[in-house]
């Protein structure tokens, strides 16, 4: 099916073809035939990132009179965001034709608003739910000749609290107005809205096919809570080209997430309920415009956040619930592309690693945070490949290098060095403080037991691994029978190939690192305080 099989004009059309949009998505393909025919109230019911703005967006171009100045269409959105946006689009899409559309909500002048709607009467206003009823009060906003009143993200304004305001909207219209709803999904109270304001409603659902889509790759990392800044700095190493929202549960947690980001040199903003409006949409601004590659952000403050080509989502700790896990990762990997949604987990809270898979229905993807080994090639490869960039763009040009008699100096003065020797002065002046650095990061995915190391406890390498014939059981059985431990008292037990990893508390140190007679499958114990944050 193509947009011309729709019924739609040339403009529409043409404007499509310049945005890109191939062919209409399942939600357009099915709406836009229904909702032109314009004798039927509508529900269309789709889940996030599915294209519903232009499903509707599309028919009201083609049935409003471009010819008529005053209000035809009102948008009810529950964000100044999502209003922008949806406007934006509008706007995009009514490109070729004379339509004029205007958006309107809270926290901006009302005066540039009234004025708007006052001069340029604009056919199709796109609101708010609180201004708009102001400026109904106001008697500057009137319905009188229009016909459509469109509830976008329906699920959301009822969240939002806005559901009495939204009846109060509809009331302002005559007895014969069409309402179109859009919502991702359709709570009771919308059951009861539904069956209260709209008649005879046609309904289109898409069904989810798997919830989240084949687009995204979904991984998650276990590690504990206290490293889960540390871990995804070096996962962040080792994506480069990241583009990516990273949801955090707390304001407080994006501005510590934040700092420590842009401490490793990460381009960043925030975006939270303790900014103001202006300072939020400075930030939008400068992510939208690729200014910075990340956004870290809260679940309130990012709804309605349309950010297209994001390489990653990142749950900085795992959603609070599955709904909202689904519809973070779902600003990923659309219209066509891919995407990679990223969950650290603390270990204590895999289990919803597990109910998500469920609600989902699709698997997940265990992931190894990158050993040492990985960050550094990623890191060493990424900034040579920006070096070499430089390098052939300014060979390119090399007419226009400006070398004069000076330059035999430099040449004489190194006349005496291979390549290959200047190559590597060049790679340790400007790798070795860096790859230094990274080779005393420890290890953080290891597997954990209890509560996590406390300052308690102190850390201990053991002589004896895998190979040895140790297992979990036998080294808390052995080692607790000997020094007269508690088996709970043996924490963050991490056993290797030919040494293990364990935690006791710190007044049995001495004890186990004084023994001699120990012996595990005959093999001779010895313990050491372990340097590495293993
Ligand atoms: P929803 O309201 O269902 O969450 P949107 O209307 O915001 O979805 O659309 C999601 C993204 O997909 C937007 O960036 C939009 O520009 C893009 N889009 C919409 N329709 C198409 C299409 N037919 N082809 C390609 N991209 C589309
Ligand atoms: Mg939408």
């Amino acid at each position: 099916m193509e947009f011309k099989d729709l019924g739609l004009g040339p403009d529409l059309l043409k404007a499509l073809d310049g945005l890109g949009y191939v062919e209409p998505t399942e939600i357009q393909e099915r709406a836009i035939p229904i909702l032109l025919e314009r004798n039927s109230d509508f529900i269309g019911q789709a889940q996030t990132g599915t294209g519903k703005t232009a499903a509707f967006a599309l028919p009201l171009l083609q049935v409003l009179n471009p010819d008529s100045n005053s209000v035809q269409a009102l948008v009810v959105c529950p964000t100044r965001e999502l209003a922008n946006q949806v406007c934006a689009e509008i706007d995009k899409i009514a490109k070729f034709t004379k339509f004029k559309t205007l958006a309107i909500y809270g926290g901006a002048s009302y005066i540039a608003q009234k004025r708007s709607l006052i001069r340029d009467r604009p056919q199709i206003v796109v609101g708010t739910p609180g201004r708009l009823q102001d400026l109904m009060k106001q008697g500057v906003l009137q319905f009188h000749n229009a016909e459509y009143v469109v509830l976008d993200e329906a699920d959301e304004m009822l969240n939002m609290g806005f559901f009495e305001d939204v009846q109060n909207i509809i009331a302002a219209f005559d007895k014969n107005r069409r309402i179109w709803m859009f919502s991702a999904t359709m709570p009771k109270p919308i059951l009861n809205l539904i069956n209260k304001e709209f008649d005879h409603p046609k309904t289109v659902s898409i069904k989810k096919k798997t919830l989240s889509n084949d687009d995204i790759e979904q991984r998650y990392y276990t590690v504990m809570r206290k490293y889960h800044k540390e871990a995804l700095c070096r996962i962040l190493d080792t994506e480069p080209d990241t583009y990516a929202l990273i949801f955090c549960r707390t304001k407080m947690e994006t501005r510590e997430l934040a700092d420590v980001l842009l401490g490793k040199g990460h381009r960043v903003e925030t975006l939270n309920g303790d900014m103001g409006q202006r300072e939020r949409d400075v930030a939008m601004e400068r992510f939208k415009a690729h200014k910075v590659d990340l956004m870290v952000c809260t679940d309130v403050a990012a709804r309605g956040i349309d950010v297209n080509n994001l390489t990653h989502v990142i749950n900085f700790g795992v959603p609070q619930d599955n709904e909202s896990y689904v519809h973070r990762i779902g600003r990923t990997g659309r219209a066509g592309l891919k995407g990679i949604s990223i969950t650290l987990v603390d270990p204590k809270d895999q289990f919803i690693i597990k109910k998500i898979e469920r609600f989902t229905n699709k698997q997940m993807i265990k992931a190894k945070l990158p050993s040492v080994n990985e960050i550094k090639s990623s890191v060493v490869t990424t900034e040579l490949e920006n070096i070499r960039g430089l390098v052939e763009t300014i060979l390119e040009k090399g007419d226009e290098f400006k070398l004069d008699d000076t330059y035999k100096i430099m040449e004489e003065c190194f006349e005496d060095f291979e390549k290959d020797e200047l190559l590597k002065v060049m790679f340790t002046w400007k790798f070795n403080k860096k790859l230094l650095a990274l080779d005393n990061i420890g290890n953080l995915d290891s597997i954990k037991r209890g509560n996590g190391s406390s300052k308690d406890n102190v850390r201990l390498f053991m002589s004896v691994g895998k190979t040895d014939g140790l297992t979990l059981k036998i080294l808390l059985d052995d080692v607790s029978h000997k020094f007269g431990l508690k088996k709970s008292d043996i924490q963050n037990v991490d056993m290797k190939t030919n040494f293990s990893f364990l935690e006791v508390p710190t007044r049995f140190r001495d004890k186990l690192l004084k023994s001699k007679d120990l012996r595990i499958r005959s093999r001779k114990v010895r313990f050491e305080v372990s340097q590495a944050r293993n």
